[in-house]
């Protein structure tokens, strides 16, 4: 019998296009067995990427549920799970190149606030606030945006979105030809 390294499976990510990720997901209400064992495969799925962010719409769940690990697995303190995050507040600013599992192939600049203060809920069902800077900060926003349905490319120009929807077209129709 194969063994398994952890609890969890790793489930499939959604890309651009599913209506999931342009929803707003639904708050959870209680950290139940089933939000344990999302939790969970959500974490295995980030490491196994790999990333160091993901939110529940990506994996298909639609609930307000987010996984970060600035460490990507080398460092267990590194990892956070938040049900029903969100942020109480932004400072600075910051620019920095941006991608997603979400969004195959596309890396962009984007501006962030450089400090932010996280609220949620932990899998022990406790109040947490959390403050970030940099890139950490980032990935709190990006997921968060994903939560309220936003994709990190809907931060850029008019022009810029054009070129990207082209270029994932151009993805698609090749995919498909293949
Ligand atoms: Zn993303």
């Amino acid at each position: 019998m194969e063994e398994e390294e952890k609890e969890g499976t790793i489930l499939e990510i959604v890309t651009i296009g599913n209506p999931v990720l342009n929803r707003k997901a639904d708050k959870i209400h209680n950290i139940d067995q089933g939000v344990y064992d999302l939790a969970q495969s959500m974490i295995n799925t980030m490491h196994d990427a790999p990333g160091v962010g993901l939110a529940a719409p990506q994996v298909n769940q639609s609930v307000q549920l987010i996984t970060v690990d600035i460490s990507i697995g080398e460092n267990d303190k590194d990892l956070i799970v938040l049900a029903n995050p969100e942020l109480l507040h932004m400072e600075g600013e910051a620019v920095l190149e941006e991608g997603c599992l979400s969004v195959p192939g596309i890396n962009e600049k984007v501006t962030r606030p450089f400090r932010v203060v996280v609220k949620g809920i932990d899998l022990d069902g406790n109040e947490k606030v959390i403050e970030a800077e940099d890139l950490l900060a980032r990935i709190f926003c990006h997921e968060i945006d994903h939560i309220n349905g936003k994709l990190f490319i809907e931060h850029l120009s008019p022009l810029k979105k054009n070129l990207i929807r082209k270029k994932l077209q151009k993805q698609k129709d090749k995919d498909f030809r293949e």
